[in-house]
């Protein structure tokens, strides 16, 4: 498939073809884009793609997180939940292998560009495991990464994804700590509570970097309880859906 040159100041627009389609539960699935060979597509892991929803008249467009690291090459992964009434999610579950799916990117500066130095401590809540799986990947790709904590919470089991990679992970890197959770809620709200126990009353150590990803204020009510408590802004890094 052709790719079309931008104007000069204008993104590159790429078109992926959908190779393969899994299903993670009843409303979550992952697309798998190829790019034509020639594509030259270079991104960090935890940056996102903005993807053409052409529906209509309009032209509208939706991010989803790269949810697989640089390293792991082709197929691109993206991995998302439908939403009743949602334009963008419903226009994804439609296609099929072979559909063309056109974006730009990547963007974003929720990202972990060198393997982490310090002890880090991952948080996510159901598809926006998304960037914070690649950025797992990526950081046990690098040799004696620090403490890895991975509190994933999900509303119940089947939205618990990728539950079996992040188990074989940690029996093959003992950095990693992985720490699934499941509240009706599915938001990591619902782990405040443990968050502020566990790494704002039970030490004084202030040098975690933390990562946060998830859907709306949620996630900045677990940002600002750690700012407030002593955390450096930049160690507290986080990206709201
Ligand atoms: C930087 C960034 C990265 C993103 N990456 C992903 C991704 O990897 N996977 C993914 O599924 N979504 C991701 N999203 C959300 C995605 O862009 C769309 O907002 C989502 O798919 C809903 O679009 P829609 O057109 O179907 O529904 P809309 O009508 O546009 O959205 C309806 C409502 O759903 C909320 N919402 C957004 N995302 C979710 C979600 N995942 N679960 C529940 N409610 C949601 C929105 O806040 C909005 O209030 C990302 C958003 C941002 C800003």
């Amino acid at each position: 498939m052709a790719e079309v040159t931008p104007p000069a100041g204008a993104r590159k627009t790429y078109h992926g073809v959908v190779e393969r389609v899994t299903t993670h539960n009843a409303d979550t699935r992952s697309l798998f884009l190829c790019l034509p060979a020639a594509s030259e597509f270079r991104f960090l892991p935890g940056q996102f793609i903005s993807v053409a929803i052409p529906t209509d008249e309009q032209r509208r467009t939706r991010a989803y997180s790269l949810a697989l690291s640089p390293k792991d090459g082709q197929p691109l992964e993206i991995c998302l939940n439908l939403i009743p009434q949602g334009i963008g999610s419903q226009y994804l579950f439609s296609l099929e292998v072979g559909a063309e799916v056109s974006f730009t990117g990547p963007f974003g500066l929720f990202t972990l560009e060198h393997p982490p130095s310090h002890e880090t401590v991952f948080i996510a809540e159901g598809t926006a495991i998304a960037p914070i799986r690649a950025m797992i990947r990526h950081a046990l790709g690098h040799s004696r990464p620090p403490l890895l904590t991975l509190l994933y919470v999900a509303s119940d089991q089947a939205h618990l994804l990728y539950r079996a990679e992040f188990e074989r992970f940690t029996r093959e890197h003992t950095s990693l700590v992985f720490e699934p959770r499941i509240h009706p809620s599915g938001q990591v709200s619902a782990l405040l509570d443990e968050i502020e126990q566990r790494y704002v009353k039970s030490d004084s150590s202030r040098e975690r970097h933390f990562y946060i990803c998830g859907v709306g204020n949620d996630v900045l009510r677990v940002r600002d309880l750690l700012r407030a408590a002593g955390y450096a802004r930049r160690a507290v890094q986080y990206e709201r859906w």
